[in-house]
């Protein structure tokens, strides 16, 4: 066979894409030299963006599965180094494409990406589950995703997403959130404290610092959609993301409880105020489906129906309930595994209902013919 061109080099290398930013390491100045020997080794010179970056096993094993592919190469050798503060502020240049720095990509006018706030009256209610499983459910359908962590309560997302212990890469003043093996890329606001058991103590302006941070300084890439979780309530996060994103729409999520719904109508009156707009009502813990088949409503009955009713009235515009999810400990489960049920067990009804929900706001509402209803014998609702 003979010996491959440092082209078709090149044209492997373009095909990997550096697992933070998701571009080609070709575009992004990282392949700092290619060299093919008569004998088909080829020599390969990659450059990180910072030292010690974690995902150098992941680069590592694409650039060395790439080249070896190329028809020819009878072995690689690649050695890895890390940018210099010159190639570095190159990158940053090369990813901002021109845009002013502290701007948020998602409040221009040009902006294609969909951003919702998933939002709750009081925590506890599933709005972190409801978070990554609808995000899970649209990066399934192709889309590019990205899940803002935002509360500061909880900051539960990371280990929901299975990327419990990661903090993400910075490139200078750049953070790069953090992939996860889904496709869907993450930044907590639990990543921006110094340490992980630090208690977030801060107010209205650091509240604000650390939501503009991880809108305008993460490298967010062209998204398809944004999800952000929200913490409960009506609180200074939500005022702020009103004002430096009022194009977002909301998600709230409720139980069937008569207390929960009152105070989920709170924090979609917020949002309004915000002139945001209230796409939904995500109704979780709806019931439990008992071994027999009949249905318990362990939390009671309405709150669904209740917060999209009174939201509609108020605000003049239909505000629809978008799904009912049951209670299943293969919910929770998922979640504590790092592995969402929409990807862990994909046919419990939870997950189906889930889906739907994800295909209602992708705006795919997709008929019922040819489509799997994911019923098991059991399950009789
Ligand atoms: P929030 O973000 O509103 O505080 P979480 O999403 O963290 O709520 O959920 C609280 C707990 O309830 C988690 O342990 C989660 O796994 C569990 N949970 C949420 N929804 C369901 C459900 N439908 N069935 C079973 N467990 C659930």
């Amino acid at each position: 066979m003979s010996t491959p061109t440092q082209q078709q080099v090149m044209d492997a290398l373009a095909t990997v894409n550096d697992p933070e930013i998701k571009r080609p390491i070709t575009e992004l100045g990282m392949v700092d030299s290619v060299a093919v020997a008569e004998d088909g080794t080829v020599s390969v010179h990659v450059l990180l963006t910072v030292a010690g970056c974690p995902l150098k096993d992941t680069i590592n094993r694409d650039v060395t599965a790439a080249v070896t592919a190329v028809p020819g190469v009878t072995s690689v050798d690649l050695t890895l180094g890390v940018m210099t503060p010159e190639q570095r502020a190159g990158l940053k240049e090369t990813l901002a494409g021109g845009q002013a720095q502290r701007e948020i990509p998602f409040a221009q006018p040009g902006s294609l990406t969909k951003v919702y706030a998933i939002a709750s009256g009081k925590g506890g209610v599933g709005k972190s589950s409801v978070t990554v499983n609808l995000a899970l459910a649209l990066a399934a359908q192709g889309l590019k995703v990205g899940v803002v962590d935002a509360d500061i309560y909880g900051h539960s997302v990371p280990a929901m997403l299975g990327v419990a212990d990661a903090r993400p890469t910075q490139v200078d003043d750049l953070i790069m959130p953090v992939p996860t093996s889904s496709g869907v890329s993450v930044i907590s606001i639990g990543m921006l404290k110094p340490r992980r058991d630090q208690v977030v103590a801060w107010r209205g302006p650091m509240l604000d610092r650390a939501l503009v941070q991880m809108l305008a300084d993460v490298y967010w890439g062209d998204l398809d959609a944004l999800l952000l979780d929200l913490p409960p309530g009506t609180g200074d996060i939500a005022i702020s993301l009103g004002q430096h994103l009022p194009s977002a729409e909301v998600v709230v999520v409720t139980t069937p409880q008569e207390a929960a719904a009152e105070v989920a109508e709170r924090a979609g009156t917020m949002a309004s105020m915000m002139h945001q707009r209230v796409v939904g009502v995500v109704e979780n813990m709806s019931f439990l489906t008992l071994p027999d088949g009949s249905t318990m409503e362990v939390f009671g009955s309405g709150g669904g129906d209740r917060v999209a009713s009174t939201l509609s009235q108020r605000f003049g515009y239909d505000v629809p309930v978008l799904g009912r999810i049951p209670l299943d400990p293969s919910l929770r489960e998922g979640g504590d595994a790092g592995k969402p049920i929409v990807e862990s067990d994909p046919t419990a009804p939870a997950a189906v209902e889930l889906r739907s929900v994800a295909d209602k706001l992708a705006g795919r509402g997709r008929g019922l013919a040819g489509m799997q209803l994911g019923l098991t014998p059991t399950a009789k609702f």
